[in-house]
């Protein structure tokens, strides 16, 4: 660090995003992308596009790419905010509601940004702890420790690293009984399984849910993330973000993103393929002795019962998979594994299964 940076951020951790090795020596399991690649019709998109455009600013409104989204989740365009990846939307959305003598309420095991971007505003926060569940450990959130808890609200539906989701009546009643504050679910991992609160923002002014296409859309190097909410709240985050970046999306991403719209089924499509490599990973995990926590995501919570989780990532690590360890106390036996095409998810159980007859 400087002798220039300001006092409150003096010695400050920043997020540690997931190691991006991309050169295709490695099977990339840690970061949750989607292993199938856009459609086609997005890529004729990109080479259709009129590059000499990119002289001009984008935008800033996003008027064409709010419409199109706001016909396929049947909302308004105004209850549409477009952002720069979802991390954005959590970004603004702390900047834009959370006073400065108020808390942010989040689970204790869950995204580790939320922890990062509260602290970088000064925000104070309320790890809310989470609880077990039949004979799994204490990863599980409890819906009613958020009723009338009156603070501001962020749960990942499904959460993240568990995949674990809570059912849209509970979030219904968590943001029914918090009316004066914000709930902001953040809805990342949400088409793979779980059930979308989206229609509840036409019931409740105080809930928010942000999405992203880096997961289910094929387009996290795209960067595009949106939010769906109340007419107010959407102007709120527009104040923020039209002071902080007005053009925040690119003229590339905005024309690609609106052929990702288009092509809507074919994501789904691709999500379920997800969803059922999903279930046959969950098996063949079970069935070498790993606990798998029941995901909604598009990756598994995995634990062997006798290998260390740090010593799964490295010995995989060593046979060019790449999957995500989390060095926190409790958690730390258990490893992150993004679901890839079934291919890959074939040389990951192979290799996996070398790593259990050489450990065990
Ligand atoms: N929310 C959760 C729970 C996530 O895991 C991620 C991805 N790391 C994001 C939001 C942000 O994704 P993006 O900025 O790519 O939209």
């Amino acid at each position: 660090m400087s002798r220039f940076i300001k006092t409150a951020y003096q010695g400050f951790a920043s997020y540690t995003p997931g190691e991006q090795r991309n050169d295709g020596t490695y099977i990339k399991l840690n970061t949750n992308e989607s292993p199938y690649p856009p459609a086609p019709s997005v890529l004729e998109a990109l080479k259709e596009n009129d590059l000499e455009a990119l002289r001009l600013y984008p935008d800033p409104t996003g008027r064409i790419l709010k419409e199109k989204l706001a016909s396929l989740y049947d909302v308004k365009p105004e209850n549409v905010f477009l952002s720069n990846g979802s991390d954005d939307i959590l970004n603004f959305a702390m900047m834009a509601f959370v006073d400065d003598d108020e808390k942010i309420a989040f689970p204790e095991i869950t995204y580790s940004f939320y922890e990062v971007i509260a602290a970088l505003h000064g925000v104070q926060v309320n790890r809310v702890p989470m609880c077990a569940s039949d004979n799994l450990p204490a990863l599980f959130i409890n819906p009613d420790d958020y009723c009338s808890l009156h603070q501001n609200i962020i749960i990942p539906n499904p959460n993240a690293p568990t995949g674990a989701a809570l059912t849209v009546d509970q979030i219904e009643k968590i943001v029914r009984t918090n009316p004066d504050h914000v709930v902001l679910i953040d809805e990342a991992y949400v088409d793979f399984g779980a059930e979308s609160a989206i229609f509840l923002t036409k019931k409740y002014d105080n809930l928010l849910v942000s999405h992203t296409f880096s997961k289910y859309a094929s387009f996290a190097g795209g960067r595009l993330g949106f939010a769906i909410g109340s007419a107010e709240l959407i102007n709120d985050l527009m104040t923020i973000q039209y002071s902080t970046n007005p053009y925040n999306i690119n003229r590339l991403t905005m024309k690609l993103a609106e052929a990702t719209v288009d092509a809507d089924t074919y994501y789904r499509a691709n999500a379920e393929k997800i969803k059922a490599t999903r279930m046959r990973t969950t098996a063949a995990l079970e069935a070498m002795d790993f606990t798998v926590i029941p995901s909604l995501a598009n990756f598994v919570f995995a634990r062997h019962q006798r290998i260390a989780g740090k010593t799964i990532y490295e010995e995989m690590l060593r046979r060019f998979v790449l999957i995500r360890h989390f060095d926190s106390p409790v958690i730390t036996d258990f490893n992150r594994i993004s679901i890839g095409s079934d291919e890959q998810m074939n040389q990951f159980l192979e290799r996996m299964q070398e790593v259990i007859n050489e450990k065990s």
